[in-house]
């Protein structure tokens, strides 16, 4: 028998995702970000429940070859343009859309022979400071571009620093706007924060309301909450697209005084029973997670919840069974997701007990993790 730990991706949750980022603004296409393996599901995993998506966008070539290997024929994006002369011919081979956000990817675009024009997306740093032209640059670089035979649509796109946060998109918007506002072209700036909380529809002012041709949702098909804990993923209405679940493999009775695992991290108030997850962070479970007297993370054992004691190990974890008297060798443990009894532990709060965020724990989850995909 295999050590019980798995992976489930819920093709149904991602589907339902999908189409609750779509309601933002119902006419713009939405991009399915999918870098990173699908923030760690699985591009092949994933797919099912994101082709509904009018395009995949992503960073990998070796993902956007996935991407093409999977029968899907319209668009895909690479959001950071290509890094190197020839991986422009793969853009020509597999027709990929690439941003273009610096001069040496013009200069390569310049020399490169083609006889299909690509399509690129500019990029403008309207404040993020990561990557893109700079405003007052940004014009110069669209004269560049619309002038070369390589090169056919150029549409236009922005990242947002803070559309999770109290800063807000406001001096980002109206930085792109002003200066793209008679440029013809199409616009893609929202990611998964700004398609939630300034959504096209709706009440909010006009210079907070973000109109995008292109969508581009990450997190949020995955049904964690961009700005936890402003909002939860309820409070959003995502479902979990992955639940990480294991079974207890032992159990051990406490008395007043005993210790946890490594560093003695836990020591027990009263007599009390744990239990030993198979589970530990060379799977993905983050290491840093809270497991002391004071704190513990929350998980479920037969779907009641309770919380982790001591420190995780490399394959293993300890959880309290105070609450789960009836728990035992081989009972269901979940990590994150959701219980086969339906009881849902979100990621975010599992993250926020590990001082991070849900993008990091899916994104962690590691290659011995066998992954199953369910409807
Ligand atoms: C990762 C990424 C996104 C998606 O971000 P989420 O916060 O996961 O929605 C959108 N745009 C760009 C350029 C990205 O790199």
């Amino acid at each position: 028998m295999p050590r019980p730990i798995q992976a489930t991706i819920h093709t149904e949750a991602l589907r339902h995702n999908l189409a609750r980022a779509r309601q933002s603004q119902p006419d713009a296409r939405v991009w399915a970000v999918v870098k990173a393996n699908a923030y760690g599901h699985g591009i092949e995993h994933a797919f099912e429940g994101l082709r509904a998506a009018d395009g995949f966008a992503l960073l990998n070539l070796d993902e956007a070859q996935r991407v093409r290997a999977l029968g899907w024929r319209g668009p895909i994006l690479l959001l950071e343009g290509v890094f190197e002369q020839r991986d422009l011919e793969l853009c020509s081979r597999l027709d990929l859309w690439h941003v273009v956000h610096c001069n040496e990817q013009i200069d390569m675009l310049a020399t490169h022979k083609t006889h299909v024009p690509h399509r690129v997306f500019l990029k403008m740093n309207s404040g993020m400071n990561r990557l893109g032209f700079m405003p007052q640059r940004f014009r110069a670089a669209w004269t560049r571009l619309n002038a070369l035979p390589q090169v056919d649509e150029i549409s236009f796109m922005t990242h947002f620093s803070d559309a999770d946060g109290p800063k807000g998109v406001a001096a980002q918007l109206a930085t792109f706007n002003s200066v793209t506002q008679d440029l013809p072209g199409e616009r893609s700036l929202s990611n998964s924060a700004a398609t939630l909380r300034y959504p096209l529809v709706g009440t909010a002012p006009a210079n907070e309301r973000v109109a995008s041709d292109w969508l581009r949702p990450g997190i949020v098909l995955y049904g964690s909450s961009p700005d936890f804990p402003d909002h939860s993923a309820t409070d959003w209405g995502l479902q979990p697209a992955m639940t990480l679940s294991s079974k207890l493999i032992a159990t051990q009775d406490l008395a007043v005084g005993d210790t946890v695992g490594y560093g003695s991290n836990y020591t027990a108030q009263q007599p009390m029973r744990i239990g030993v997850v198979a589970c530990g962070y060379a799977d993905g479970y983050m290491r840093a997670s809270a497991g002391n007297n004071e704190h513990g993370t929350p998980v479920l054992v037969n779907g009641v919840r309770t919380r982790t004691v001591g420190r995780v190990s490399m394959d293993m974890i300890t959880v309290d069974l105070t609450p789960v008297p009836d728990a035992g060798f081989g009972s269901e443990v979940t990590l994150w997701g959701q219980s086969s009894s339906g009881v849902v532990l979100p990621i975010d709060e599992v993250a926020a007990a590990g001082g991070t965020v849900g993008y990091e724990l899916m994104c962690a989850l590691a290659p011995r993790v066998p992954v199953v995909v369910a409807d």
